[in-house]
């Protein structure tokens, strides 16, 4: 089956054809590690973790680089608002955004190469520019010249954001050195006190667009696969980092793929937000797993509209899937199903691929109900079809997370006693809608019930009577 990818350069689905048979080169433009991550940040950590795992299941070799831009304004400013070094400012961000990846169960990319670690490339790009006629070095800084690209004949430029040239604002702070309004900076000049590295136009530190062109040619080539960020990076830095490159002559990525943005209320993932939407404060309401399994549930091009509700909503889902391999026991990892691997070539259709697994586990607890060996064939795929999408229950990251605390399980059988107390005495008086929703709001906690002939024993989704 051909994976169909929706390129937002051409906004066409595709036919995903590697440069290389057997071969797939990725680049995730990846943080500005400036204060700790949120969800917003780690959505897209989490989407291409899919796209990832998707080419290997069907058995590409990934080349997987994601950067980190390790200097930016917002680091310097908030470092110096702070009083503490950059590089220190920078590092402990870093160091917070690998934990949040790797508890979210984030592949480790192949390469994580950061910005300073390049200047070496950056200066050599930065030269080719300059020989092509598409740049100039201007008081200490080197500009991208905009009018010169985008009269060249081969230029694309405000292709991918549909941008007129005329329109776009780079964001930029004004510049004497600047010959146009929209040329933006390849490498700025520093002002004293600021960290700078030398060049042969003067000290001073990288352009972010230019830095992960410099990165993804170093790692990938001039030509490689599947350029993925978020939606907001479209404009001013993937058009920007496409510019660079064509104006060199490099073919670049030949699919570009963008996350959409998580949302509160309508509102875009914002600092205020950042809060309220931290890891850590999710945490507080759902295990890892369930955050990495609500993360992925919408499809990587819609938003992502948080509430508590769907949260836990996501975390029931989880608990399902988990519930039913554990109640098979020991499985392997068997194949996915048909529906599934149909649902992750269109585009990575995550919430198709989500209630096939559904469908599957349902499948299952009725094939268990039944006494059927063909439970374990069912979990087998289930297995699979969840390591694909990160959150394989049987993984050993997850399965070690699950095990209850005593004394919070004493607690919670008290409570749950007095409920199921309460079913019994409604199920005397006949009174089915009282029972009924007891039930309900057990299996809405992720408590399921089972009658048996000594009364009704209750067990938490996901753990043996
Ligand atoms: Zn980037």
């Amino acid at each position: 089956m051909t994976f169909q990818i929706y390129d937002t350069a051409t906004r066409t689905l595709r036919d995903f054809t590697p440069l290389r048979e057997g071969h797939a080169s990725v680049y995730l433009c990846g943080a500005t590690p400036q204060a700790k991550p949120h969800i917003g940040h780690l959505r897209s950590g989490v989407a291409f973790d899919v796209l990832r795992r998707w080419l290997e299941a069907k058995g590409y070799d990934v080349a997987f680089v994601r950067n980190v831009t390790d200097i930016d304004d917002k680091i310097l400013t908030k470092a110096a608002e702070n009083g503490r070094p950059w590089w220190e400012w920078v590092s402990t961000h870093e160091r917070a955004f690998t934990d949040a990846y790797n508890l979210l169960g984030v592949i480790p990319p192949s390469i994580e190469p950061r910005a300073t670690g390049h200047v070496t490339q950056m200066v050599e790009y930065m030269q080719r520019l300059i020989d092509a006629g598409f740049a100039y070095a201007a008081d200490g800084s080197v500009y991208f010249d905009v009018a010169a690209w985008s009269a060249a004949q081969d230029s694309d430029y405000g292709h991918l954001s549909g941008n007129r040239v005329a329109e776009m604002e780079q964001g930029e702070p004004e510049s004497r050195g600047k010959r146009g309004p929209h040329d933006f900076a390849l490498w700025k000049a520093s002002r004293p006190g600021e960290p700078s590295w030398p060049t042969p136009w003067g000290a001073g530190r990288p352009g972010w667009h230019l830095e992960c062109s410099a990165m993804a040619t170093y790692y990938l080539g001039a030509t490689f696969d599947i350029h993925c960020g978020g939606l907001d990076l479209q404009f001013p830095h993937h058009e920007n980092e496409i510019a660079q490159s064509h104006a060199v002559g490099d073919g670049f990525a030949q699919y570009w793929m963008h996350n959409h943005w998580v949302t509160m209320a309508g509102e875009k993932m914002s600092k205020s937000l950042g809060n309220v939407l931290s890891v850590d404060h999710m945490l507080e309401m759902v295990r890892p797993v369930e955050l990495r399994y609500y993360l992925g549930s919408a499809h990587y091009r819609s938003v992502l509209e948080y509430s508590e509700d769907s949260l836990k909503e996501a975390a029931a889902g989880y608990r399902r899937i988990e519930a039913f391999l554990q109640r098979v026991g020991a499985v392997a990892i068997g194949e996915p199903t048909a529906e599934f691997s149909a649902a992750m070539d269109a585009d990575l259709a995550v919430p198709r691929a989500l209630a096939e697994i559904h469908n599957a586990v349902r499948r299952g607890n009725q094939l268990l109900a039944d006494g059927s060996a063909e439970a374990t064939q069912v979990a087998g795929q289930v297995r699979a079809m969840c390591a694909i999408l990160g959150f394989d229950p049987c993984a050993e990251q997850w399965a070690s997370a699950s095990s209850d605390d005593d004394g919070a399980h004493r607690a919670l059988d008290i409570l749950v006693q007095e409920q199921l107390e309460l079913r019994t005495a409604a199920r005397a008086e006949r009174d089915w809608a009282t029972a009924d929703a007891v039930r309900d709001r057990l299996a809405h906690a992720g408590i399921e019930v089972t009658d048996t002939p000594d009364g009704p024993q209750w067990a938490l989704s996901g753990e043996e009577n």
